[in-house]
């Protein structure tokens, strides 16, 4: 039975052109049937656009179109294909696509076009993902890294470290099975050590994956310290510097004050939290709360101190909230005279990466940034990460769990057994990764997230 679904792929309202979309065999019949122009849609090869009109039920043209048809597997979704590229405007695309419906094909679902393109084994379920990447993306770095994934070099390095933990698997099985044949013997020697180095290549992807986080919701920064030390000061010199200011991330918090800036791609959410004091009501008081949350929940904070006074109470009290978080410090004033000593800093918050700056002069903001950057992600710059999703990460860190604790089994003397056990579940992570073992729900919770059309 054909199943040809259908859409209009283009966003909604007025526009140049819009595309109505649709796959499944006897596509190109279906749009040929109400199209009108040359020698029709059937006899022209694929791949060609062809200029026509779109007729209505009484032979009446409804718009003039270029149409278009794919041969399977040559298509998007590796099935025939066919698109009808008509006037953008709600109404010409809306009639092309109740045409397209009442010749017999019915309305995609979100993300539909994509999942058949990945049952149809065109793509992966990681690349799959990724052109949610791309179609989200909102810098260039994190442009590039959705890209990235989706021409499978992501998969490629998953697929890659799940193959040799098959050949481990497979190798060490052979031993445990037939351990009279003549098969090279494993000794737990090297079978932990083939394990490790598993691990840690795990452990470099998840690494290059983590910053899919940060590309798309950016780096939470809070930015701490007593009153007048110049935190104010340093948000408003990285906003006048920033080139572009992105106005709009999901989740930014409007009643705290919180701004976003890129730095070389990355969105960093700075949040000024200068506002807290003893709250005075009850409305305040809940400002309060949710600036002790957001500080809580930062990915990094900077601890602003005054480099041209000496330390008070206030410092000491607020460096030892910090100890043990992620958190840098930012040696404000340095055009003042100093009253402050780097190694004064160092016992208050041992351990924590100190920058001098100066707001007013612009002295040392790169490297702050440069710092908050590599603090969080772990270099600099994430031109060579991924723009993962965050349903891979955690795939990643159980099957980087899972891996450890098969390490673990060995050298504990749980026995081969317990760590193949926990090789094998590893790997199910990484195949869930790439969807070589995705259940429907998986995959409908996947694509219900995509627009219709996709
Ligand atoms: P906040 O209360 O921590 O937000 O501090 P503000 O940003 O409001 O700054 C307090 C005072 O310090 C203001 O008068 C600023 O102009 C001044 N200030 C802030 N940063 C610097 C700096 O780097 N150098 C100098 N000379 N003054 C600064």
């Amino acid at each position: 039975m054909k199943d040809i679904i259908t859409a209009i792929s283009t966003a909604w309202g007025e526009s140049g052109i819009a595309i109505v979309r649709l796959s499944g065999g006897g596509s190109r019949d279906l749009v040929n049937s109400i199209f009108r122009g040359g020698e029709g849609l059937s006899l022209s090869p694929p791949r060609f656009m062809k200029h026509g009109f779109i007729l209505d039920n009484e032979g009446d043209p409804v718009d003039e179109v270029l149409a278009v048809w794919f041969r399977r597997p040559g298509s998007y979704t590796g099935e025939e294909a066919a698109e009808i590229h008509c006037h953008g405007g709600t109404v010409a695309a809306r009639k092309c696509l109740e045409l397209c419906l009442a010749g017999g094909a019915r309305m995609a679902r979100p993300g539909e076009f994509t999942r058949r393109a990945f049952m149809n084994g065109r793509i992966d379920l990681a690349e799959a993902e990724s052109v949610l990447g791309v179609i989200r993306s909102r810098s260039d770095q994190a442009l590039r890294a959705a890209v990235k994934c989706l021409r499978g070099h992501f998969s490629a390095r998953v697929k890659s470290v799940n193959d040799d933990m098959a050949d481990l698997s497979a190798f060490a099985e052979a031993g445990l099975d037939h351990p009279d044949e003549d098969i090279p013997e494993l000794t737990p020697d090297d079978y932990l050590h083939r394990l490790y180095e598993v691990a840690q290549r795990i452990r470099d992807l998840l690494s290059s994956a983590r910053s899919g986080r940060f590309l798309r919701e950016g780096i939470r920064v809070a930015i701490s310290g007593r009153p007048n030390v110049g935190k104010s000061s340093l948000m408003n010199a990285f906003l006048e510097e920033a080139r572009s200011i992105v106005t709009s991330m999901p989740g930014t918090t409007r009643d705290l004050i919180e701004e976003v800036v890129t730095h070389k791609g990355v969105p960093l959410r700075l949040i000024d939290t200068a506002g807290i004091r003893d709250p005075g009501d009850l409305a305040e008081e809940e400002g309060v709360r949710r600036a002790m949350e957001a500080i809580r929940d930062a990915d990094i904070r900077v601890w602003v101190i005054d480099g041209s006074e000496p330390i008070t109470d206030d410092d000491r009290r607020i460096a030892m909230s910090l100890r043990g978080s992620c958190c840098i410090v930012a040696l404000n004033k340095s055009d003042l005279p100093v009253a402050l000593e780097i190694d004064d800093v160092k016992d208050l918050l041992p351990g924590h990466e100190i920058r001098v700056t100066s707001a007013a002069t612009g002295h040392g903001l790169e490297e702050l940034k440069d710092l908050i950057v590599l603090s969080v992600s772990g270099s600099t710059s994430v031109d060579e990460d991924f723009n993962t999703t965050e349903r891979q990460v955690e795939e990643l860190r159980k099957a980087l769990e899972l891996a450890e604790g098969a390490m673990d089994a060995v050298s504990s003397g749980a026995g081969l057994d317990a760590s193949l056990e926990m090789l094998s579940r590893s790997r199910k992570c990484l195949s869930r990764i790439l969807g070589t073992s995705a259940d429907e729900e998986l995959l409908e919770r996947i694509f219900s997230g995509f627009c219709i059309g996709k």
